[in-house]
């Protein structure tokens, strides 16, 4: 079956916000995932880098948090380590030990010492870029540095291979995937419908005001594949006929 990668942004002790999933309803969520049967895999089991995840006939889901925000430290692990489940962060690297503006509001981000304790742990830390920039928008040599500078950066602080970015926005293009691979990442994370692709790798985003049945049909790939029809439907009626 195929790995169903779910994105989350931050968890938050408040009401819903759409990046920012309250912690009963994340509770709910994990506890859903348990009574599903569904294995909870790593990021590298769901890239398909463990012949395993690539051989399993059971529905597998991956949870990816982006961004690296603090409340992974204090929220999230604390109710994924009660279940067993792994996670994967991706980290901008910028903000490490930060509190910045982001989004909208003062974000206080996780720590090197946080971090090296999460990856000891067992989550994967992974790239979200140096400083959450529109990569689409960058020239080459600035596309370059975000890659790089931010891998070379986790990998100082983990001491671990760092083989997977996450693309801020969940924005691409050519440029950006040919940039992934020449910085040495193995996989490029997008967001919603992209073509499938070791940099092109798609997600399925979790937001706070999903209902359990929304939540339901995204953990089972359902909404993915829904999406997915949807897109190729759009495409065939709106494409141009070829000249
Ligand atoms: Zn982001």
């Amino acid at each position: 079956m195929p790995t169903v990668i779910l994105m989350y942004h931050r968890l938050s002790r408040e009401q819903a916000q759409p990046y920012a999933v309250p912690v009963p309803a994340f509770t709910r969520h994990m506890r859903m995932l348990a009574a599903s049967g569904a294995s909870v895999v790593s990021l590298d089991a769901a890239s398909g880098m463990t012949k395993a995840a690539r051989r399993s006939r059971h529905l597998q889901v991956c949870l990816t948090f982006d961004d690296g925000c603090e409340d992974f430290y204090t929220l999230a692990a604390p109710i994924l380590s009660d279940h067993g489940f792994t996670a994967a962060v991706f980290m901008t690297t910028a903000f490490i030990g930060k509190t910045a503006p982001f989004d909208g509001a003062d974000t206080t981000f996780l720590s090197r010492s946080m971090l090296q304790e999460l990856h000891a742990a067992g989550f994967a830390i992974q790239s979200h870029t140096a400083t959450h920039q529109d990569l689409t928008t960058l020239s080459p040599d600035a596309l370059m540095q975000e890659m790089s500078g931010s891998r070379s950066m986790l990998e100082d602080i983990l001491g671990a291979p760092v083989h997977h970015v996450a693309y801020p926005y969940g924005r691409y293009n050519e440029s950006v995937v040919q940039a992934a691979a020449g910085a040495g990442y193995r996989y490029g994370y997008c967001a919603g419908h992209c073509p499938s692709g070791p940099y092109t790798t798609a997600r399925m985003a979790v937001h706070g005001g999903d209902s359990p049945l929304a939540f339901s049909l995204k953990m089972k790939g359902i909404a993915g594949s829904l999406r997915s029809l949807k897109c190729t439907l759009r495409d065939r009626v709106f494409r141009e006929p070829a000249s």
